[in-house]
């Protein structure tokens, strides 16, 4: 017998329908590409990812064509995605972090028809656009007054094409199992794979990260997503923040700590989200200036490990609560969060850090366990690692064109490629990348515990683990350090600092320093060339 519920297919744009219902004068506030601070609000957004849709719709664009945007976070772009999603086409975020060549690469797989694009990127576009054979046309994310000279062809201004709709439009009505967006992984190896997002996938995500043991969002909060929508979605909050009707602060593409500050404090956010280097600018430029963050109640650190200093700084310095999440653009990208449950609330201090460290657990709809090399599932006691495996409803199953199928297995698993230990209390700690990890003798040593414990020091602005070989154990970690402007560590300091805090046999075997650690487009620490950078090291204890 089947259920006699109604069918409401989960569509992306009952998102912004509900926001404009119930949340309609709720602000959405921009730093603009043009430079002054805009204020609109969901009403508004509504009405105009409506026009959207309907010009879209007029130029020629139909369910599942593949729309590019090209752009930071800002209103506008908020508006490109509901619009593009309202007729049924894909909205495909590019990261302009990457090579030229990648980005033309992904355009030509992802066969994007359009695109929308932010002044900045205009230069860029104008390099790469007629090497994108799918390309018809440029919608440039500025008013008429400030259209750039441009190479490009077919190109308008936004609001110039925008204002030719009338915005007297029905969104499309299809199955929620829909493609909604696009976004491709910044495979360090190899070509990007994209990972194609349904509609149903995202409001379900959207839903998982709203919810209070995850981000925790209501209509009560002022979210600054810093994380940028072409970095996984800017971890849901796109969708999230229209879910909850919270206000939004977009920082356009200001990420500096001065810029960031100034909106935290002026449009007194209270919640936000980036990457630790974000957080350390930010927490660089309160240390310089004495200012405090008296509105700011919670941040979600992931993208990378968050050192243990963020947490401390941020927990004991501006009372501001660390979320520490684990997450992938495979997985939309929310994998687990580090909220305390009751057994943990009363921790504090030292405790509370141990457990804050871990990336956490996963909300409802998601699963995941730890297997070794055979798929056997290995114990939850906090120290057995093994790959990490994950699935849910807002989870890859395959990526666009079939490429990298041996990461999907048979019983619905994906195989994240980071290798993890889960504790009896269900918190799952990232130890590695699988290609990363270093083998000593036949064990492994997690580079990331390394570099949160280097980071630690006063002195060190970054770290980075590697393996290098060793005739012995053939593999042992080299430790790679970028001081702190105008400091100058030795490596005894290093050693003494770490001595005590991990296994004797995980100790550094060297440090070495350098003015700079290559990073990918997504800000993580480029492993690969800097492996290759010291492929010839000898390790003083070979
Ligand atoms: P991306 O798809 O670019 O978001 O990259 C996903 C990868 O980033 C994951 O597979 C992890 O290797 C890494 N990552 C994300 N969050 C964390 C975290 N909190 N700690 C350690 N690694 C992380």
């Amino acid at each position: 017998m089947l259920g006699l519920m109604q069918e409401w297919p989960l569509l992306c744009h009952k998102l912004i329908d509900n926001a404009e219902r119930q949340h309609g004068l709720r602000e959405i506030v921009s730093r603009s590409i043009e430079g002054p601070i805009v204020r609109t609000t969901y009403a508004d957004i509504h009405r105009r990812a409506l026009k959207v849709a309907q010009r879209l719709e007029r130029d020629g664009y139909r369910l599942g064509d593949r729309i590019a945007t090209l752009a930071w976070n800002t209103a506008r772009h908020i508006e490109a995605w509901y619009g593009i999603m309202g007729i049924g086409a894909i909205y495909h975020t590019l990261n302009p972090r990457l090579f030229p060549e990648q980005i033309v690469w992904i355009m030509n797989h992802a066969e994007d028809k359009a695109i929308f694009v932010d002044l900045t990127f205009v230069p860029l576009l104008e390099k790469i656009a007629g090497a994108v054979k799918s390309l018809k046309q440029v919608i440039v994310l500025t008013d008429r007054a400030h259209m750039p000279r441009t190479t490009l062809p077919n190109v308008v201004a936004y609001e110039d094409w925008l204002n030719e709709a009338d915005g007297d439009f029905a969104w499309k009505v299809f199955d929620e199992g829909t493609a909604a967006g696009m976004c491709y992984t910044s495979g360090t190896t190899g070509d990007p794979k994209g990972v194609v997002y349904s509609h149903r996938s995202n409001v379900l995500h959207a839903m998982i990260a709203a919810m209070p043991d995850a981000m925790g969002l209501s209509s009560r909060d002022t979210i600054l997503p810093v994380v940028p929508m072409f970095h996984a979605n800017a971890w849901g909050l796109g969708q999230s923040a229209p879910m909850v009707g919270a206000k939004l602060v977009m920082p356009g593409c200001k990420m500096d700590g001065a810029s960031i500050y100034e909106l935290l404090d002026t449009e007194k956010v209270t919640f936000s989200a980036a990457v630790p280097t974000v957080w350390m600018m930010l927490l660089q430029y309160l240390e310089e200036t004495g200012n405090k963050l008296p509105y700011l109640n919670r941040v979600v650190i992931g993208g990378s490990s968050c050192p243990r200093a963020i947490m401390t700084k941020f927990q004991q310095n501006y009372d501001v609560q660390v979320i520490h999440a684990w997450g992938m653009t495979e997985m939309s990208p929310l994998g687990t969060l580090c909220t305390l449950k009751p057994e943990y609330a009363a921790l504090q201090g030292e405790a509370r850090l141990d457990i804050q460290q871990k990336q956490g657990y996963p909300p409802f709809g998601v699963e995941m366990k730890v297997t070794d090399d055979d798929n056997k599932a290995q114990p939850w006691d906090g120290k057995t690692f093994g790959r990490l495996k994950v699935r849910g409803p807002a989870v890859a199953r395959a990526y666009y064109g079939g490429a990298g199928a041996e990461q999907f297995d048979e019983d619905g698993w994906f195989d994240t490629g980071d290798v993890a230990h889960i504790d009896a209390g269900g918190y799952m700690q990232i130890t590695d990348r699988a290609k990363d990890v270093i083998k000593s003798g036949g064990e492994w040593i997690s580079t990331i515990d390394l570099e949160n414990l280097a980071v630690g020091h006063p002195d060190v602005a970054e770290a980075a683990a590697i393996g290098v070989q060793h005739s012995k154990w053939g593999e042992r970690p080299l430790l790679v350090i970028v001081a702190k402007p105008g400091k100058e560590p030795t490596k005894a300091d290093i050693l003494d600092f770490m001595d005590g805090k991990v296994a004797k046999w995980w100790m550094p075997d060297d440090v070495a320093f350098v003015g700079e650690i290559p990073h990918t487009a997504t800000g993580k620490i480029q492993k690969i060339t800097l492996r290759k950078q010291f492929k010839d090291y000898r390790l003083p204890t070979d």
